[in-house]
């Protein structure tokens, strides 16, 4: 069957299926539910399947649960994991600073009912003995006191604690979604959220796409590993060379592109002109297999902004002009300089 009409009939069977079990329509539901009716995880199929024959529903909650474990992507996960973990931290603080208060009022309330008893003094005369009993209980009321508020104080430093790693954890989790694995650039993810941001304020930028000539050649001769070690150099060489405001991305195997907020074309055109020498001075050596490569090169197409570009429309002029270069003889920017 074509695969759109494979995909909608889905969609109309889980839609039901939804509205049965009272699923809120959230866009993971609509994932989750659309699995369910392709049979494409049994897993998945026969955990819904449990939940529905011992409860009679699949609740939204269920439906959360089964989704990060059988269909999210491990950020996903990830990042659910670390909000749970920060929930949990807040309402264990709830909890320590209610026994903090609690303790606190319940000792006022000691404090109230000693003095009244003090008052006995004035009309019928307490005892030295019902004094000093007295005063021990304050004296160990204000301790418990104490000793509560010293916990609290202890569980604020643990939690302040383990929410700073929790913050380092997030951080990671975000670098991993938008960065790129082998070279450490961002990544095509991060490249999408950014040209569109960029789009979305309507002042000029321009766009580079870089691609290396011949790395296939680069790869047959020296190997895969080495050819990865070319790519880490050439995106080392191009980070150093980005260094007020533009940002490089790895969008593709060989492929870079960098955005320049705020130039237009021609200075865009040089800055690619010095990135461009930049790579072709690189001299890559392979340190664990001693081989070296004298010469890599890369060709540039470049674009502006102009008002009403979506990204694709950005990046098929960019693409024309790196077309060009590669047809002109690789190891090259254009447009032009005019
Ligand atoms: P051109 O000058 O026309 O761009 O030639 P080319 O050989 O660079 O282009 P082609 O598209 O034919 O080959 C690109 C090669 O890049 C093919 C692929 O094996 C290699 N490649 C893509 N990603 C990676 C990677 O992560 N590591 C390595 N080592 N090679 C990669
Ligand atoms: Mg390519
Ligand atoms: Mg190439």
């Amino acid at each position: 069957m074509d695969e759109f009409v494979k995909s909608t009939a889905n969609l109309k069977q889980a839609v039901p299926l939804m509205i049965k079990y009272q699923i809120p329509t959230t866009p993971t539901n609509y994932a989750l539910w659309y699995t369910y009716v392709a049979q494409t995880n049994p897993q998945l199929n026969q955990a819904i399947d449990n939940s529905i024959s011992e409860t009679g529903v699949c609740s939204a909650v269920t439906s959360e649960q089964l989704y990060l474990k059988h269909l999210a992507s491990k950020t996903e996960r990830d990042s659910e994991q670390v909000k749970h973990s920060l929930e949990a931290i807040v309402t264990e603080l709830q909890t320590a600073a209610k026994d903090t208060l609690t303790d606190t009022q319940q000792f006022h309330q000691v404090l109230d009912a000693s003095f009244s008893e003090l008052e006995k003094i004035d009309n019928d005369g307490l005892s030295i003995d019902e004094m000093v009993a007295l005063v021990r209980e304050l004296v160990k009321n204000s301790q418990q006191i104490g000793k509560s508020t010293q916990i609290f104080r202890e569980q604020l430093t643990d939690a302040e604690k383990e929410i700073g790693e929790l913050k380092g954890r997030i951080e990671e989790i975000r670098k991993e979604a938008y960065e790129d694995a082998l070279t450490g650039a961002l990544n095509r993810r991060a490249f999408n959220t950014e040209i569109n941001t960029l789009l979305s304020v309507n002042a000029p930028f321009s766009l580079l796409i870089i691609d290396i000539d011949f790395f296939k050649n680069i790869n047959d001769n020296f190997g895969h590993m080495f050819g990865d070690h070319v790519l880490k150099s050439i995106a080392r060489r191009l980070a150093e060379s980005c260094k007020n405001g533009e940002t490089v991305y790895r969008i593709g195997g060989e492929e870079f592109a960098v955005l320049l907020p705020g130039r237009k074309l021609m200075i865009a055109r040089q800055f690619a002109e010095s990135l461009r020498r930049a790579i072709e001075r690189l001299n890559i050596m392979d340190k664990k297999t001693n081989q070296r490569l004298n010469s890599v090169t890369a060709s540039f197409g470049v674009a502006e902004y102009v008002a009403g570009d979506d990204d694709h429309a950005l990046l098929h002029r960019a693409d024309m002009q790196l077309y060009k270069a590669k047809q002109l003889g690789r190891n090259r920017v254009m447009p032009m300089s005019l």
